[in-house]
């Protein structure tokens, strides 16, 4: 990424942006990027431009001056994070389409090269993985660490899943020896869960079903239920890892409605079933074991279409 540096260097005003209800990794992703250049290169005015994050984020550098309006700004340069697809963008699609140059850094298997550079790297666990690859290590501060470190957190579902690699350890450590506080990202970002939360967590499970010899769970909360507990799309992260972590299940579904309309279908699987497939079969997209995409039919509708291509496949 020899580009990175360049592109940076030419730059005065520079956008940071990744996808719709942004997860850990790709608030992490944003804001270490940013923490980066502030920290490495002068006078850069950098803008991270993301929908309204999650409350347990906003300890991390740069989060209380994240933008979620779309402005009218012209940038010289747009850094696209943690995003697969032009529609994984679409309240920020002018800030990326007016800037001078756009660079996508990203690790979705489903992503087929978006902007004018473009680095995916498929084995990485974390966008921020990826981006532990192009900086310098000896130019992270505490600040930047923090962010990257949580994002690794985040996708790996704290160094559980089968996308954590030996490089993903590595990384970790020596974000680690960077002076991370670790216990506080993984207990209060990762792990802590608020009462609502707990709420529609309790109420999923009720609503769950188990198919294809207990190998497929499925679950889904209503948009009246959502409301009956006052939650937002936010309070339903970590529904699906409860599902997936049920004995004997390879494959967990779980679908919410959408503020915007249709429903956010969440696929993850243990070791047979490839959902990125799936899921792009959808105009979805993701990882081999954990992808998603957007459905524009009733709840049983969605049941229907999607447990066949899951049972296709064990
Ligand atoms: P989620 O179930 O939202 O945690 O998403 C799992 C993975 O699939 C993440 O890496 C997402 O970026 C990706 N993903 C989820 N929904 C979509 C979608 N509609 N289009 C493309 N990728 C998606
Ligand atoms: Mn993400
Ligand atoms: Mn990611």
């Amino acid at each position: 990424m020899k580009d990175f540096a360049n592109q940076i260097l030419q730059a005065a005003a520079i956008a940071i942006t990744g996808h719709i209800h942004p997860d850990g990794d790709c608030i992490g992703s944003c804001l270490a990027l940013r923490r980066y250049i502030l920290d490495n290169y002068s006078s850069k005015q950098v803008d991270v431009y993301l929908e309204p994050i999650g409350s347990e984020f906003l300890f991390l550098d740069g989060a209380s001056g994240i933008l979620s309006e779309c402005t009218e700004k012209k940038y010289d340069l747009c850094f696209v994070l943690d995003c697969s697809s032009e529609d994984r963008f679409t309240p920020f699609a002018d800030i990326v389409k007016c800037a001078k140059t756009v660079i996508c850094i990203d690790h979705h298997i489903s992503n087929q090269g978006l902007g004018d550079f473009c680095k995916v790297d498929a084995k990485a666990s974390a966008t921020c993985e990826v981006l532990c690859q192009i900086f310098s290590f000896d130019k992270i501060s505490t600040a930047c660490a923090s962010c990257l470190y949580t994002g690794i957190v985040h996708d790996t579902g704290v160094f559980k899943h089968s996308n954590t690699t030996k490089a993903t350890m590595m990384y970790a450590g020596s974000l680690l020896e960077k002076g991370v506080d670790n216990a506080k990202i993984i207990d209060e970002t990762f792990y802590q869960k608020s009462y609502v939360q707990n709420l529609v967590l309790g109420q999923a499970l009720l609503n769950s079903r188990l198919t294809a010899n207990g190998q497929i769970m499925f679950s889904s909360l209503s948009a009246e239920e959502l409301e009956q507990y006052e939650a937002s799309s936010a309070d339903t992260n970590g529904i699906i890892d409860q599902l997936r972590s049920t004995k004997g299940v390879e494959t967990a579904v779980f679908v919410y409605p959408l503020k915007e309309g249709g429903y956010k279908v969440s696929m993850r699987s243990n070791n047979k079933v490839d959902v990125a497939v799936i899921a792009q079969k959808f105009q979805g997209g993701g990882h081999i074991r954990a992808a998603g995409c957007t459905l524009y039919h009733t709840l049983e509708e969605i049941y229907q279409k999607i447990i066949p291509k899951i049972e296709e496949q064990l």
